[in-house]
């Protein structure tokens, strides 16, 4: 195993009290592997990313239980030092903005070049020399002049696939990308998707696509975590929740983006808002928008429901949602 998050609760506090970013959220990840962590913004899927990859420093959140295991050591109990090596060399990270992320007054190829005199103690020249590699295996047209180029040079496209060059550079285990594509047109998005994709399986790492739309994740995907208000409401292999969803906020999901195996249906989007994290609903957080939800879904938290190996679902009425309409 990889990566393996135990029942970790992060919480913020806010002017109008505590926020329950995520309450108790667990997931796996192998060597190889693609796990997409879905929902809608606000349902605590970047504060997830960043309370493992220890970045959790903006707002300032704090981490009140759980274990971050990746590659069998606990992440939370090391020293930063530490967790700044593995952050660095081990584990590496894509955000939705290239531009914010990039430094602006750096080229890129001194951007990509400092990874190795840092990380690896090369010569400036050798840096220089692998970054023009790297700029070639994310497919930069022209990379051997483009590399004394400045981020804001580049097409958002092109910036995205520089921030998956600096994320590549030192061949982590692990790449979590949050929105990694959120910022660009749709063919541009499935350009850096599918070459996303392609990294991934050429450098066999675990990767974790944070993403809101369903319509990214169904080619990339080996597993699905869909996130509501800070928990995991459903986790399952990507065709079976596809085939079927075992939660009604799934299904929620699935019927709002356009699909090519369900022409001609028509799209509807989840009523309601999220819940704001400080006030969650009692019982099961998603009653308020739900469908299917009855008396003993406004006070009973739903427990996770092992509804077949591999997949799980916090809905009292998982088999209703399997089995029901379609
Ligand atoms: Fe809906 Fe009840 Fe299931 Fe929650 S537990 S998703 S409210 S049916
Ligand atoms: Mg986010």
């Amino acid at each position: 195993m990889l990566l393996e998050v135990r029942d970790l609760h992060v919480e913020f506090r806010t002017r109008d009290g505590i926020a329950r970013a995520v309450g108790g959220v667990g997931c796996t990840v192998d060597a190889g592997e693609t796990l997409a962590v879905l929902g809608e913004s606000g349902c605590g899927k970047s504060v997830t990313a960043q309370a493992v990859m220890g970045i959790l420093d903006t707002p300032p959140g704090r981490i009140t239980r759980g274990e971050v295991l990746f590659q069998g050591r606990d992440l939370l109990t090391l020293k930063e030092e530490e967790r700044r090596r593995i952050r660095g060399a081990r584990m590496a990270m894509i955000f939705q903005d290239a531009l914010s992320a990039l430094n602006p007054v750096l080229t890129v190829g001194d951007q990509l070049g400092e990874m190795f005199v840092v990380h690896r103690g090369m010569s400036r020249k050798d840096a220089r020399a692998r970054a023009v590699d790297l700029m070639d295996r994310v497919r930069i047209p022209a990379a051997a002049q483009r590399v004394r180029d400045y981020p804001h040079q580049f097409s958002g496209g092109m910036r995205q696939r520089i921030m998956i060059a600096m994320a590549l550079a030192l061949e982590p285990a692990l790449i979590i990308a949050d929105e990694p594509t959120t910022a660009l047109d749709v063919t541009v998005q499935a350009q850096v998707m599918d070459l996303l994709g392609e990294l991934r399986r050429e450098y066999r790492m675990g990767l974790v696509l944070i993403t809101h739309d369903l319509g990214v994740v169904a080619d990339v995907a080996d597993r699905i975590a869909v996130m509501y208000a800070g928990r995991i409401v459903e986790s399952a292999p990507v065709h079976d929740i596809y085939k079927a969803p075992a939660h009604p906020y799934t299904r929620g999901l699935l019927d709002s983006v356009p699909r090519l195996d369900r022409k001609g249906r028509r799209l509807t989007a989840i009523k309601g808002q999220p819940p704001n994290l400080v006030a969650i609903p009692p019982g099961c957080a998603f009653h308020p928008r739900c469908p299917l939800a009855r008396d003993v879904c406004r006070t009973d938290v739903p427990p996770l429901y092992e509804v077949s190996e591999g997949r799980v679902s916090a809905c009292h009425f998982w088999r209703e949602c399997l089995h029901g309409r379609d």
